[in-house]
């Protein structure tokens, strides 16, 4: 019997737990309170086919009450009674691919507390790939997977977002730190889960500390911490798996956000000469390590809205670049 998915009138917001309205044809929405992007996870049809004629009429009829309170629990967003029951159902057929399916998206819905989200997230994988190889052509998995997929992406990206720096300096503690690398590395699950390269190159601009990065991965405390470097690597060899033409940014090495977005390269003359004034005068200064990370914050901020604008990029040029150029040039 083909799978089919159970119709849901409304899901809740993975991000601020708000319920959405979910129409019959749609996949994917956005919140409309927090403006999350939204795949919609629709519980598997359960059928008790598979154990005709392997259980008697009564531990039938037991068995069809089970599949009816996972589906009808799930169908209603209580998403830990329905993973009992799905562990209660496997119990009876271990080798049931939708149950394995809906036992990993209640996993999901199970798993978005942060501090233990990056070893419930290995369980979605093992569950979905459970699933795959008790039904490698079902009809629903590739669906459920792909949605899992983008809305951990979509989670990873918008925690990442909401860690604010403790000073207006700009600096994360490590504590926060830590957690953000974790998020980064969410889109390292996601795309072992669907391959979407998107997930991967984000990791990379990420890592890389490029223009739009959370924070500066590069800079040298934390490059001892975290293992990006090697990261960074798996994830281009990942990427260019699927697309061998795939060039990796080059690594920034800290800020002149706003120098890029204004004159559009990272490799215009004047935007070197800035990054060099940066690192062979600012840097050697006391305060220049506050002040580089501060401009890291805000200057990426800044950076996004100069980017869209020729009028900002233009006021940018006369009165922010072409002044520190200036300033560069006679202090040198
Ligand atoms: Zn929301």
């Amino acid at each position: 019997m083909e799978k089919q998915f159970v119709q849901i009138t409304s899901q809740n917001c993975h991000n601020c737990g708000a319920s959405v309205h979910v129409s019959s044809n749609t996949d994917n929405l956005k919140c409309e309170y927090c403006e999350t992007q939204i795949r919609i996870l629709r519980p598997v049809k359960m059928n008790e086919e598979s154990m005709l004629g392997k259980l008697n009429d009564e531990e039938m009829k037991k068995y069809r009450n089970m599949l009816t309170i996972l589906e009808n629990s799930m169908k209603a967003g209580n998403f830990k009674e329905g993973y009992d029951y799905c562990n209660k159902a496997l119990e009876v057929d271990p080798t049931s691919s939708e149950i394995w399916e809906n036992k990993a998206i209640c996993s999901f819905w199970l798993s978005t507390k942060r501090d233990v989200f990056s070893t419930q997230a290995k369980e979605i994988v093992t569950y979905l790939n459970t699933a795959k190889s008790y039904d490698a052509n079902s009809k629903t998995l590739p669906i459920t997977s792909k949605n899992i997929a983008w809305d951990l992406y979509s989670l990873g990206y918008v925690w990442l977002h909401s860690v604010m720096p403790y000073n207006d300096k700009g600096n994360y503690s490590w504590t926060d730190c830590d957690n953000m690398f974790e998020y980064v590395k969410l889109w390292d699950t996601a795309f072992d889960i669907y391959n979407e390269t998107k997930f991967l190159k984000d990791a990379v601009i990420e890592f890389n500390g490029n223009q739009g990065a959370k924070i500066n991965w590069q800079d040298k405390n934390a490059i001892q911490r975290y293992p990006t470097q090697k990261l960074k690597e798996t994830y281009i060899k990942k990427i260019q798996k699927i697309e061998p033409s795939y060039v990796p940014p080059e690594a920034e090495s800290g800020w002149c956000f706003i120098a890029t977005a204004t004159m559009g390269s990272y490799d215009h003359p004047e935007v070197m000469e800035l990054r060099n004034f940066r690192d062979n005068w600012i840097l050697d200064k006391k305060w220049g390590e506050g002040f580089v990370a501060w401009y890291y914050h805000y200057g990426s901020i800044a950076a996004k809205s100069i980017e869209k604008s020729f009028v900002l990029k233009k006021i940018c040029y006369l009165f922010v670049v072409k002044p520190l150029v200036y300033l560069s040039r006679i202090i040198k």
